[in-house]
């Protein structure tokens, strides 16, 4: 249960019990109810993004609250015993997913940009470019960014024999769940290249999808894999660059460049392990 939803039904409990004091008589109960449930207001109040909050990252205000996502549920796997590929998540929800790969730039900006916003994102890592910054990774789950598995060294998988895909896969995970406590659950083939060994082995590494996107980060905008708008449920790319690579944009102006073509779109931002 999310804190608020504790909270809320904490207060549906005392309220019930002040009711049933108002029935026996005593004339003070629905004052309590009343307070209890203004405090409850206010809290979940609290957890919500504010306005200014929103305009000093650059937003006009707060992304939309994501709708209660579905039982979490996989699609069909690419075959027999081998994960699903995926570029969106089936769902008719106005929400995307948004998913940063490698983990060249740290930027301190970002950390604060996540947990402000309360941004999900989830972060597609790659042990020899983030590892050195390992510490600001985990400065990121630590607000809420989730860890997933990018390969050891970003090789092109096609152009290596099984073994060799499969010890850039689980080596990863063995790092990962090292490194953070968990084993990651999805998986991204480096430059989004995979074939029938990438499948076997991310499932022999014990992963249950591979990630793809339908749309990624640019400089300025949105590019789309196909069309010129998003769709529910897409999967959209982004790097941890930093101006050498971005024209001088930091990594926070372009994500809220992007944030804007989401809110502009009419979509909000959900969290992919919410739905997969
Ligand atoms: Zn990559």
């Amino acid at each position: 249960m999310r804190p608020a939803h504790r909270l809320l039904a904490g207060v549906l409990a005392a309220g019930a019990l002040a009711l049933s004091g108002g029935l026996t008589g005593c004339a003070q109960s629905v004052d309590p109810i009343e307070r209890l449930g203004r405090k409850a207001a206010q809290k979940v109040e609290e957890r919500r993004v504010s306005q200014a909050t929103a305009r000093r990252w650059g937003l006009d205000k707060p992304l939309a609250p994501a709708p209660k996502p579905p039982p979490r549920s996989l699609p069909k796997g690419a075959g027999p015993g081998l994960p699903p590929v995926l570029d969106r998540v089936p769902t008719k929800d106005k929400v995307v997913f948004l998913t940063f790969d490698d983990g060249a730039e740290r930027d301190p900006r970002f950390v604060r940009m996540v947990k402000e916003l309360r941004l999900p994102v989830s972060m597609f890592l790659t042990d020899s470019v983030a590892g050195p910054g390992y510490a600001h990774f985990g400065e990121l789950a630590s607000v809420g960014a989730t860890v997933q598995n990018h390969t050891l060294d970003h090789p092109y998988l096609p152009g290596l024999p099984y073994e060799g895909q499969r010890w850039e896969i689980c080596g990863q995970q063995d790092k990962l769940k090292e490194r953070f406590g968990q084993r990651p659950r999805l998986f991204r083939p480096p430059y989004g290249e995979y074939n029938a060994d990438t499948l076997r082995a991310a499932a022999d590494c014990g992963l249950s999808a591979v990630v793809l996107w339908r749309a990624s980060m640019q400089i300025n905008d949105l590019r789309y894999a196909q069309g010129a708008k998003l769709r529910p449920g897409d999967i959209v790319l982004a790097h941890f660059r930093g101006p050498d690579e971005l024209h001088g944009a930091s990594l926070t102006e372009m994500t809220t460049r992007m944030l804007r073509r989401i809110q502009e779109q009419g979509f909000t931002v959900a969290r992919l392990e919410d739905y997969l």
